[in-house]
């Protein structure tokens, strides 16, 4: 278009030249008309152009929000594995923690229910200590006289044990004193409770009984503490216990205070003691 608008414009000066003014005329006006034509062809391009630019754009802002959401899938998934990872990091954190708790409480019960065991029971022989006795005396006895059942009380004393920590010395001592309650306690029943008053005195609380049923018990334990030496085989010649029993009949002296009962009973071991030791002896009341 461009060679034939500069071929007309040639003519056209020719023609103009030589004084042909109607051909010079002629190739004007084919002039002018290739001139718009290629000014409509320029401008066509240019249109294109311009929307294959603004195609070409759009398609560039669409890859990139395309690889934005990528991205922002991308992180997303990276910060759900990581919240997954915290999680269970948490998790198993707060697991251990509570097993660490569990642990810790259950071995403070454990020490807690130890140190009550030790603070009312005497470490030698596992018998209940006199002021652990004395408080279970209290309570048993206010108990059998709300539901009418009697009570009874033994207390019973080794004999001479004296001698026998002289002869064989106070860990020998110690030892019979151990037998001596493992020797009772196969004897007693479950709401039965022996206890150790002291020194080689001991007492067994018996909710319940009779005078009559404690002393049938009182006479397994005094069978029992014979025959430690040979059974727990304990180099001591003879041992024998003796017994003091006092018992209340239900609804019988209704003031009488578990103090004075143990008295009673201990005052039985002492006519036990004088009348020549391993028997038992029951508190008469009709003699007081
Ligand atoms: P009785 O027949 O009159 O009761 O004479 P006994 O020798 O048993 O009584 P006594 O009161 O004269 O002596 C009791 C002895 O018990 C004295 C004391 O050293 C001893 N004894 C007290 N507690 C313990 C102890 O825990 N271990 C040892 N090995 N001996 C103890
Ligand atoms: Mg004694
Ligand atoms: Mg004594």
């Amino acid at each position: 278009m461009l060679h034939a608008s500069r071929a007309y414009e040639t003519l056209y000066l020719s023609k103009k030249e030589q004084g042909d003014m109607a051909a010079a005329l002629e190739y004007h006006e084919k002039l002018l008309r290739t001139r718009h034509h290629v000014t409509d062809i320029k401008t066509a391009g240019k249109i294109a152009f311009y929307q294959m630019r603004y195609r070409s754009a759009e398609k560039d802002r669409e890859i990139a929000d395309l690889s934005r959401e990528n991205r922002i899938l991308a992180l997303e998934q990276q910060i759900n594995r990581q919240q997954t990872r915290l999680t269970l990091v948490v998790t198993a954190l707060a697991l251990v923690l509570l097993l660490i708790l569990a642990v810790l409480v259950l071995r403070l019960r454990r020490e807690r229910a130890s140190f009550a065991h030790r603070a009312r029971h005497d470490g030698l022989t596992g018998a209940a200590n006199h002021q652990h006795f004395m408080a279970a005396t209290e309570r048993a006895l206010a108990h059998c006289r709300q539901v009418d059942k009697p009570l009874s009380i033994i207390v019973f004393d080794l004999d001479h044990f004296k001698r026998i920590n002289d002869a064989h010395g106070h860990g020998v001592g110690d030892d019979v004193l151990r037998a001596v309650a493992e020797a009772c306690r196969p004897v007693l029943r479950t709401d039965d409770l022996l206890g150790r008053l002291g020194g080689e005195e001991f007492a067994i609380l018996l909710p319940g009984s009779t005078p009559e049923d404690a002393t049938d018990i009182a006479e397994r334990c005094r069978e029992a503490i014979t025959e430690i030496p040979v059974a727990a085989g304990l180099p001591v010649d003879a041992l024998s216990a003796s017994f003091g029993i006092a018992g209340l009949a239900a609804q019988e002296e209704p003031s009488l205070r578990h103090s004075e009962l143990i008295a009673r009973a201990d005052q039985a071991l002492y006519a036990a003691k004088n009348a020549g030791r391993n028997r038992i002896d029951l508190y008469d009341t009709a003699a007081a």
